[in-house]
């Protein structure tokens, strides 16, 4: 089964460990010109944001979930059907 809540944190670490890899390159190998590191990093943020578009999705109406913050959501806003939590019986 689908888990958006889970799917949403791997999203955000993605894109945060992507973000902070093209940082960390872009403070100790500077940005002219850029290194290989940064366009690492930029791409992992990339993958981790088209990561949340294609996978925070309510598992019934197939519908995107909201991908701010990362408080789980319980509900479903568009169908009203529950979402399973990380842990429950139909892992
Ligand atoms: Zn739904």
């Amino acid at each position: 089964m689908n888990h958006p809540n889970r799917n949403r944190i791997i999203s955000y670490l993605l894109m945060i460990s992507g973000i902070a890899i093209a940082g960390i390159s872009a403070i100790i190998r500077g940005v002219e010109p850029l290194h290989t590191m940064f366009y690492i990093g930029a791409a992992l943020a990339v993958i981790g944001i088209i990561y949340g578009l294609v996978s925070v999705r309510c598992p019934y109406c197939k519908r995107l979930l909201h991908l701010r913050g990362i408080m789980p959501e319980k509900v479903c806003p568009y169908c009203g059907k529950t979402i399973a939590q990380e842990g429950e019986a139909d892992l």
